[in-house]
């Protein structure tokens, strides 16, 4: 395959607002080769490569100011714990301008949902109570769910898929009644792509007294995010997909929420006085976060956020509609291709799921990985929703700030061989 070597080592600007040849030298991972040919990372929705801002600012962290935050007395306790809390100011920046006391660092998404589910939910979910979640959702955001109806009886309902891959919610009226303690919704798929548009999903929700949860582990790197608009009353997200180091995320959860919940875990940080007899908790954000946190790569997260707010959430969508209406024309040329999500790029993301007739989704992403790309196969953390499609496994091509239109070029070249190569 001749184009891949050199379209993708020619990286042009593929929209207004992002430079992209510019900002690819930001990121040294991209100059790595794979198998005789230039890395062409497709893989963001898994996680996103780092800029050297990011890698620096790890690195400066570690040289020149670690220690442990919040107990101790000496400046570089006090310049840690400064640099740490500056992240959760920015970070609450970032999804809204929200009070930075209501962001929780945790390690990722998973681990922020599961908060929830282990604290609000052991609270407040009891017997003959629904949680509704939807069909599309990964496994992040079902398993927790299904875990807490198992503990307590509650019944877990499901809004199921439409035919332009989108949220059916022609029964929604059903599904959200008196018994909904909590509807727990993706913003954005990470196996189709869609964007759900989930505010008036959550007005009815709120109108029956119940709460709401934003999985926005796939949206938040990819386009603005404001709570507040959202009408969200908890909203997890990962750092490692936006650009930062693995091991930060947050959660955002309403105040008087979290007032009003039991920690999730036990330990240093989170009291305010122990006995063996009786312990009393530290307040909100410390109450949740037990034990000495990911510090670094907290504070690497902060500057994976300025690199992010610098861009602009709205030129990175842009840029992401760009290439993905690109890609999706291109795709859509090849008859032997199925795509699995919305044709609409303003009700999409930049994740495109597609299976290749007479090809194993794996044996696509092997074969594109010998010329250099990496792409991920599998049922990408959804089975139920590859059940609802009708496939074990998808191949999906992932876009983000850095890739560009002859990127994709060079795949669907690639594309076009493997198809030869696997027919039968
Ligand atoms: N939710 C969605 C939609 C995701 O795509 C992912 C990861 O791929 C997660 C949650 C979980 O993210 P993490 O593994 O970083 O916790």
């Amino acid at each position: 395959m001749q184009g891949a070597t050199a379209a993708a080592g020619a990286a042009a600007n593929t929209s207004q607002g992002l430079d992209v040849a510019k900002l690819r030298a930001d990121f040294p991972i991209l100059l790595r080769t794979i198998n005789g040919h230039p890395l062409v990372y497709f893989d963001s929705a898994a996680s996103s490569q780092k800029p050297t801002h990011v890698i620096q600012t790890l690195t400066d962290y570690y040289e020149r100011h670690h220690a442990n935050v919040h107990r101790g007395m000496h400046t570089l306790a006090a310049e840690a714990t400064d640099m740490y809390e500056a992240v959760r100011r920015k970070a609450a920046r970032f999804i809204g301008g929200v009070d930075p006391s209501t962001v929780i660092f945790t390690r990722n998404a998973t681990e922020a949902i599961n908060l929830v589910a282990y604290s609000w939910g052991e609270q407040n979910i009891s017997a003959g109570d629904e949680i509704l979640i939807s069909v599309m959702e990964h496994h992040a955001n079902i398993v927790p769910w299904v875990r807490l109806c198992e503990k307590t009886g509650a019944t877990l309902k499901t809004i199921p898929l439409d035919e332009n891959y989108g949220l059916d919610l022609s029964d929604i009226d059903t599904l959200i009644n008196k018994n909904t303690k909590l509807v727990a919704l993706t913003r954005m798929s990470n196996a189709l792509g869609t964007i759900n548009n989930l505010a008036p999903i959550f007005k009815k929700a709120h109108a029956v007294g119940a709460v709401t949860l934003v999985d926005a582990a796939q949206s938040a790197p990819h386009m603005p995010t404001d709570v507040q608009e959202l009408d969200c009353d908890f909203l997890a997200l990962s750092g490692h997909k936006a650009l930062g180091p693995t091991g930060a995320g947050i959660l955002y959860g309403k105040a008087e929420l979290l007032d009003n919940m039991p920690p999730f875990l036990g330990g240093g940080e989170m009291i305010e006085l122990v006995t063996f007899e009786k312990v009393t908790y530290n307040h909100v954000p410390h109450k949740f976060e037990a034990g000495t946190p990911a510090i670094a790569d907290v504070v690497g997260f902060g500057a994976a956020l300025d690199y992010l707010m610098e861009l602009g959430m709205e030129n990175i969508r842009e840029h992401e509609k760009e290439i993905t209406a690109y890609a999706l024309d291109k795709l859509s040329q090849f008859e032997w291709l199925k795509i699995y999500g919305p044709a609409d790029v303003d009700k999409r993301g930049a994740a495109v799921s597609f299976t290749v007739e007479g090809a194993h989704p794996h044996d696509i992403a092997q074969y594109l990985d010998s010329y250099g790309f990496a792409v991920r196969a599998g049922h990408h953390c959804a089975q139920p929703l590859m059940k609802a499609l009708g496939v074990t496994a998808t191949t999906r091509a992932s876009f983000y700030i850095y890739n560009t239109l002859s990127e994709v070029d060079s795949m669907c070249e690639a594309l076009a061989e493997a198809r030869d190569f696997f027919k039968v």
